[in-house]
């Protein structure tokens, strides 16, 4: 392969990434489910998808998966629940605030 050739495919890959890269990670984002109810560590945990709903007595008033430092805001995943999306409203009992 000359140099121009290679220079050429090397310019190639890079947009062909530039283009897909931000498209998979829009098809990762949606392929996250939400949270099934009957999840076994979601129970473990007491998460609720709404914080107002739960009546542990260890949470913190104003405290919510929005402002917990394993969510993540763009994709509504959480690191305790790969794979899944929680909702910016929910809460459970591993709930650490966001530095
Ligand atoms: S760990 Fe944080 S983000 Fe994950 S479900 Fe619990 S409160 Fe929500």
């Amino acid at each position: 392969m000359t140099p121009v050739n290679s220079r050429r495919r090397f310019m190639l890959q890079a947009a062909t990434a530039a283009v897909a890269l931000p498209m998979f990670g829009q098809a990762f984002a949606q392929a996250l489910k939400k949270l099934p109810a009957d999840n076994a560590t979601a129970k473990a945990l007491k998460y609720v998808p709404d914080a107002a709903t739960s009546k542990e007595p260890t949470k913190k008033p104003g405290s919510a998966c929005a402002n917990c430092q394993f969510f993540t805001a763009a994709t509504g995943a959480c690191t305790l629940f790969a794979g899944f999306a929680v909702s910016p409203k929910g809460w459970c009992t591993a709930w650490a605030k966001k530095a």
